[in-house]
């Protein structure tokens, strides 16, 4: 078995084009995304002094942009089923984690996490 895979590049060059332009767009996202994360939503890029709120809303833009430019080329088109599952997954998971932060979560047992569970787990051995 050879150790590369002998590909060709997607022969459609304006589709060629665009995915590059979305790739180069999500690697820009990728990098304010990890910026927020090391230095905060109201740091600044330490070169530029440009908001990295500002940066984000940008890159995120720019995302949007090169994949609308894909969809009109009659590539990935939004799943908008999919999308509303997301969502609500990315909601429910939000809303655990303010209980968490909150102090108002239940544990496996049904009680509040400040409080022991309600019977002593197993001990094996
Ligand atoms: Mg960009």
């Amino acid at each position: 078995m050879p150790d590369i895979t002998l590909w060709k590049p997607e022969p459609d060059l304006i589709l060629h084009q665009a995915l590059g332009k979305l790739a180069e767009e999500i690697g820009e996202l990728n990098t304010i995304v990890a910026r927020i994360l090391i230095q905060g939503a109201d740091g600044r890029d330490p070169k530029t002094g440009k908001p990295n709120a500002e940066a984000l809303q940008e890159e995120i833009t720019d995302v949007l942009s090169a994949a609308t430019w894909l969809q009109q080329l009659g590539h990935g088109a939004v799943l908008t089923d999919r999308a509303n599952r997301k969502l609500q997954g990315y909601l429910e998971w939000q809303a655990m984690l303010e209980a968490d932060r909150d102090g108002t979560a239940a544990n496996e047992y049904g009680a509040p996490c400040d409080e022991a569970p309600l019977q002593e787990p197993a001990v094996h051995g």
